[in-house]
Parts: C-alpha cells; structure tokens; sequence
C-alpha cells in the first residue's frame, strides 16, 4: 500500500492511498490541478482513479471536487449528510449525481483489493466520517478533523501500520491568536479540531510495536507550527503511559501546500 499527501491542512486536503491496482483519493480539497500534479508525482492520472472518498462537506474538502469529477468522472463515495452538503455547495459547480454513492459508519466497503472501513468522528459536519484502509495484511488510516475522540475512536485505529492524524493547533497560539472569539470555541470544542496535545494523547493509545508510519495532517496556519506540532506530539509519546518514546517512531509533519510523505508500507 501507498499513501501520499498532495496537500493537507485548513487550507485545502487531498491525501492519495493505493495499491498496484487500486488508486483511491481521500478528499478533494485543493485544485484539479494540484491534484494531477500530486498523481503525477506516482505515475497516476485522475483517469487510474477507482474512487474518491470524501471526508465531510467542508470546503477544505471538496473545493476541487467539481472541476476533478467533471473532468474525469470518478465515481464518489460519501455519507448521504455529506452528499446533501456537496449538492448544496454552489461555488464547486455541478456535481453528476450519477458519480455519487452513499456509504454509511461503520460499514466495509470493497474497491479492487482495497478494504475500506468507516469510522464515525465528532466534527461539525453534517456526517463525518475517517477512513481505515487495509491491503493484504497492511492497515492504515486517514484521522483528521475530529474535536474528541473516545474508545469507539481508539478501537477502530488498533494495529496500523500507518496513520494520517490531526494535530491542527496549539492551544496557546490559538487562545492568543487574532481568530474571533466563537471562532475559538468552535475549534476547541468537541465538535472542532484536535489539538497537539489531543493528537499526542490518542497516539499514545494506538500506538503498538510494528507502527511504521505517524503522519501529523491538517495543521492550522495560523495556530500551528509543523516543529512545535512534531514536538508536543512526541513528548506527549515519551510522557503517557506506554513503554514508547517519542523517538521511537517514524513522525513526519504533512505540508500544507506541498505533497509530502510518499510512504509505501
Ligand atoms: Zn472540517
Ligand atoms: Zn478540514
């Protein structure tokens, strides 16, 4: 299995996952051309697209989802709260519906040789949802835009060997930031983001000994740096409650404008 991010953060989020067969996009939130660039850099057109998954309705998600789907009429997959969302977004432009097939929580899901899970998350969406992939004996998972987490949450990211985790602000940088007030609230909620600190602590309770990959996914700009979100991460490691240190893993920050993070597992 493959994992790239072509870009992850507030500002726009696609992240490709794959196997020889199977091409899959989790998300669609940057330019068309962004993301034919992205696959470019694997040899990939949108045209070897077997699907896009889609996270939630918020446009950091799906602003290039018209112009990649019209293009290129790739098929859709996404919670009906997240389709009504979609359709209901005038600036992406029409949306074949022909494309767009629902998917509920907790269901499995089989595209070419590639296993998809659903996993319900708590964020202001209408029907968010994470996504865990499995090929072969190979497990991964895209976590991101979730303000809690619980054991429902813990119990569906057991025994990967990658993730794409959120670690999208500093609690200090935002509460002295210039963002309003409900803003901050918003974010900080349980409905919002997860702090570095969050990010840190959920690690903690999946990480076991044959995690390979820790991908730290949609930081803030403005509330966040990718060094201060690498470092508390890795001292809420070293500091909770398992045998592991911080420096024991492979973590890597995924860049907000760049692709980053080719990782083959
Ligand atoms: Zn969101
Ligand atoms: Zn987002």
């Amino acid at each position: 299995m493959r994992l790239y991010s072509i870009a992850s953060g507030s500002s726009g989020n696609s992240i490709y996952v794959g196997s020889d067969k199977t091409h899959i996009l989790v998300d669609a939130g940057v330019s068309g051309k962004r993301i034919e660039q992205g696959l470019k850099d694997l040899e990939l057109s949108p045209k070897d697209l077997d699907a896009i998954l889609i996270t939630h309705e918020h446009i950091d998600h799906i602003g290039g989802l018209g112009v990649i789907s019209r293009r290129y009429g790739i098929p859709i997959y996404t919670t009906r709260g997240t389709i009504e969302g979609i359709l209901k977004t005038k600036s992406i432009g029409n949306i074949d519906t022909s494309l767009l097939n629902e998917i509920c929580y907790d269901t499995s899901y089989i595209i070419g040789d590639v296993r998809i899970d659903t996993i319900k998350i708590s964020h202001d969406a209408a029907m968010p949802v994470a996504y865990r992939f499995e090929v072969g004996k190979k497990r991964a998972a895209v976590m991101t835009d979730l303000g809690t987490y619980d054991d429902y949450t813990v119990s569906n990211l057991q025994n990967l060997d990658a993730v794409f985790i959120e670690a999208n602000h500093d609690v200090r940088m935002l509460e002295m930031g210039s963002y309003p007030y409900l803003l901050k609230q918003r974010i900080l909620g349980a409905k919002g983001h997860l702090s570095n600190e969050s990010s840190g602590k959920l690690l903690t309770s999946i990480l076991h000994d044959n995690m390979k990959n820790i991908v730290l996914s949609h930081l803030s700009h403005e509330n966040n740096l990718p060094d201060l979100a690498y470092e508390a991460v890795k001292s809420e490691i070293t500091l909770g409650d398992t045998k592991y240190k911080g420096e024991d893993f492979e973590i890597s920050v995924a860049r907000r404008d760049i692709p980053s993070n080719l990782i083959a597992i």
